[in-house]
C-alpha cells in the first residue's frame, strides 16, 4: 500500500516535470516567433542601404568564397543566405566564387557538392568564379607592389621569419633582406615563379611596418612556393598567393561592394584595404559578423573531416552530419534552413544557437506540408473477432489535415491489425487512455474497437490483443454515440509493407564541444543511430519519392533514404513531433 502511494507520487511528479519541459520548449517556440515577427533590419542592411543611398556604389556586390575543401555545413549556410540575401533584398547580385588558392587541400568533388548544396537552399549566383582564375592578375599585382618598393623576396627560413614578427607587445625587427633592390626582387620573383626554388626556399613579403601594432601589418606573406598539383590549373604554378594578397584582390577584380565575412577576420582588414589602396583597386570592403555555432555538433571542416575519415559517420552526408548534405539526407527543407538562418539574425558577437531552434523550424515547415501516414515501429498484433475473415475495406484518411488541398489517401483495413507495443498495458493505471483490458479506443481513420481478450504463450509474453469493434463507429460517419479519449495509429498486417527506420539522435553528448577538453570525439554519443530493421507501414508508402517528406503519425517526420532500393526501403527520421531532448534531460 505505502509502496504503491509513493509510485503514484513519483508518477505525478515526474508528469509535472514533463509539463514544465514542454512549456518551457514552448515558450521558447514563441521566443523565437516573437524574435523573427519584430526584428528590424540588421547591421549589415544598415550599411548597405546607406553606402547606396549615399551613390557609394551603383549596386550591391556580394559573394559566397568557400573554399573547396569540404563540404558545407549548416554555418556556412548562414553565410549563403545572408550574402545572397542582401543581394535579393538591395537589387543586386551574388557571386559564387571558389576560394581555391591552396592546392594541396582542395579537390573537384567539394565543387561539385557545393554547387549542388547552394542551389539546393533556393540561390543561383550570377557568375561561377575561381580565385585561381585569377592567378594571372595576382602575380602582376604582386610585380606592380614590388615595383612600388612595397614588396620584397625573403630568404629567411619560417623559423626565422617567425622570430621576426615580435609580439603583441613587442615590435617586429626587420629581415635582412628587406632592403634588396626592386631589380633583385623581380628577378629573384620569376625565378620563384619558373621553378628554380624548392619549397620553403623563399618567400614574398609585403613592405609595411615591423613596428606596427597590428601584427598582420609586419611584412605579410604574399606567396609561398608550393610545388603542388593544383585541381584546376595543375602544373602551371609551383608559387601560390596566401589567403591575404588572394581574397581582397579577387573581390576587387569582381567589384565586390560589401564582402561579408566572419569575425576572426577582423585584423585582417587592415590589411585587406592596404592591398586594395597601393594596388588603387575597385574600393571593396570587408565587413564582419559572428559564425553560427550550434549546440551539440562540430562546426569546423576539419572536424568533420575526422568524424568522416575516421568512421564515426557514414560520410559527410551521415543524416547525423550538420552538413547541409546531412541535413537533406535527414529529411531538413531547404525552406526550414533558410528559416533558421532568419530567426537567428546576424550577431556580432560569438554566441551558441540551440539546435532546438532548427528542429523547431523544420517542424513548422514539416507541419504544413509534410503527407501524413500511419507506420508502426514495434509491432503488436490486434485481431478484430467481430470482422469478418479475408475483407478488406479501404478507408481514407486526408494526405494533410493542414491543407486542405491536398487530398485524401486509401488504407486498407482487416481482421489482423498492428499497434504499437506501447499502446497496450495488461495492468494500465486510471487515466491510462490507451488500449487495456476492457477498454476502449479509436483507430485512426477507422473504427473504435474494445479489447477484450489478451493471449498469451506459456512463458506469459503476450502474443496477440483481441478486440471486437464497433461498426457504426467508422471515423466521419460515426453514429455510435460512444465517445473515447485515446486515438491509435495502426496497420492492416495483410497489407503493411516492411520498412527500415533509422531513428537519430544528437552527434554529441556535450552541449559545447568546442569547450570539450582533449579529444572532441570523447563526446560522440554512443546512441546517437538508432535502427529499427522491420516497421509495418501502410502502403501508400511503397511509393515514397527522396524528396516527399512525411509525418508518420504520432512518430515524428521521415524521408526516405538514398540507401533504398526496391526490396527494402529505408526511412530516416528527421526530428521527433516534440522535443524528445527536454525529457530525455529528466
Ligand atoms: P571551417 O572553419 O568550417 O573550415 P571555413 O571558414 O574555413 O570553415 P570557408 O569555405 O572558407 O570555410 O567558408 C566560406 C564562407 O563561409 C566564409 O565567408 C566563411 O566566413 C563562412 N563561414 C564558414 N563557417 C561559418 C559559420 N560557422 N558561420 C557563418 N559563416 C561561416
Ligand atoms: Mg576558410
Amino acid at each position: 500500500m505505502e509502496r504503491s502511494k509513493i509510485s503514484k507520487f513519483a508518477a505525478v511528479l515526474k508528469k509535472l516535470r514533463l509539463r514544465t519541459h514542454a512549456c518551457a520548449a514552448e515558450m521558447t517556440a514563441r521566443a523565437y516567433q516573437t524574435m523573427s515577427d519584430t526584428k528590424g533590419p540588421n547591421f549589415l542592411e544598415e550599411i548597405v542601404a546607406k553606402d547606396l543611398e549615399a551613390g557609394k556604389y551603383k549596386s550591391l556586390v556580394t559573394r559566397f568564397p568557400p573554399e573547396p575543401n569540404g563540404y558545407l555545413h549548416i554555418g556556412h549556410a548562414k553565410s549563403i543566405c545572408l550574402n545572397f540575401g542582401l543581394a535579393q533584398e538591395f537589387g543586386g547580385y551574388t557571386n559564387l566564387r571558389f576560394d581555391d588558392t591552396n592546392p594541396v587541400t582542395e579537390e573537384t568533388q567539394y565543387v561539385e557538392s557545393i554547387k549542388q548544396d547552394v542551389r539546393w537552399l533556393g540561390f543561383q549566383w550570377e557568375n561561377e568564379l575561381y580565385a585561381s582564375d585569377y592567378f594571372d592578375q595576382l602575380y602582376a599585382f604582386a610585380i606592380k607592389l614590388i615595383e612600388k618598393g612595397l614588396a620584397y623576396v625573403d630568404d629567411s627560413t619560417a623559423e626565422e621569419i617567425a622570430a621576426q614578427k615580435g609580439t603583441p607587445t613587442r615590435p617586429g625587427t626587420n629581415s635582412p633582406y628587406r632592403s634588396r633592390s626592386v631589380e633583385e626582387n623581380l628577378r629573384i620573383f620569376e625565378e620563384m615563379r619558373t621553378g628554380k626554388y624548392p619549397d620553403g626556399a623563399k618567400v614574398l613579403r609585403a613592405k609595411i611596418d615591423m613596428a606596427h601594432p597590428n601584427m598582420h601589418m609586419r611584412d605579410p606573406l604574399m606567396y609561398r612556393i608550393k610545388h603542388a598539383h593544383h585541381h584546376r590549373t595543375g602544373d602551371a604554378w609551383c608559387i601560390y598567393p596566401m589567403y591575404d594578397f588572394a581574397h581582397g584582390q579577387s573581390d576587387a577584380i569582381e567589384h565586390i561592394t560589401h564582402s561579408v565575412c566572419t569575425l576572426e577576420f577582423i585584423p585582417h582588414r587592415e590589411l585587406y584595404d592596404w592591398f586594395i589602396e597601393k594596388l588603387e583597386l575597385f574600393p571593396s570592403r570587408q565587413y564582419e559578423f559572428a559564425r553560427l555555432n550550434m549546440t551539440y555538433t562540430v562546426m569546423s571542416k576539419r572536424k568533420l573531416l575526422q568524424l568522416v575519415n575516421e568512421k564515426h559517420v557514414s560520410g559527410w552526408d551521415d543524416p547525423r552530419m550538420p552538413t547541409i548534405s546531412g541535413l537533406r539526407r535527414r529529411g531538413y527543407t531547404p525552406e526550414s534552413i533558410r528559416d533558421f538562418c532568419d530567426r537567428i539574425g546576424v550577431a556580432k558577437r560569438e554566441n551558441l544557437i540551440d539546435v532546438g531552434l532548427l528542429e523547431f523550424c523544420v517542424r513548422e515547415d514539416l507541419n504544413k506540408t509534410a503527407l501524413r501516414r500511419m507506420v508502426v515501429l514495434d509491432p503488436l498484433k490486434v485481431v478484430i473477432t467481430n470482422y469478418p475473415e479475408g475483407k478488406v475495406e479501404m478507408l481514407t484518411g486526408e494526405e494533410n489535415p493542414e491543407d486542405p488541398n491536398s487530398g485524401s489517401r486509401e488504407i486498407p483495413f482487416s481482421r489482423e491489425l498492428y499497434i504499437e507495443q506501447e499502446d497496450f498495458m495488461e495492468n494500465a493505471p486510471k487515466k491510462y487512455f490507451r488500449l487495456a483490458p476492457g477498454q476502449m479506443v479509436r483507430l485512426k481513420h477507422a473504427y473504435i474497437i474494445k479489447c477484450e481478450d489478451v493471449v498469451k504463450d506459456a512463458q506469459g509474453t503476450i502474443l496477440e490483443v483481441h478486440c471486437t469493434y464497433i461498426p457504426e463507429s467508422k471515423s466521419g460517419e460515426d453514429t455510435s454515440g460512444i465517445n473515447v479519449k485515446g486515438t491509435l495509429h495502426w496497420v492492416s498486417a495483410g497489407q503493411a509493407l516492411p520498412i527500415e527506420v533509422r531513428l537519430y539522435d544528437r552527434l554529441f553528448t556535450l552541449e559545447d564541444v568546442s569547450e570539450a577538453e582533449g579529444d572532441f570525439k570523447e563526446h560522440l554519443n554512443p546512441d546517437s543511430l538508432q535502427v529499427i530493421p522491420t516497421a509495418w507501414a501502410e502502403p501508400a508508402l511503397k511509393t515514397a519519392g527522396l524528396d516527399e517528406r512525411y509525418q508518420f503519425l504520432r512518430k515524428g517526420y521521415f524521408t526516405l533514404d538514398k540507401d533504398s532500393t526496391a526490396d527494402k526501403i529505408i526511412f530516416n527520421r528527421t526530428v521527433g513531433l516534440r522535443d524528445m531532448w527536454a525529457k530525455k534531460g529528466q
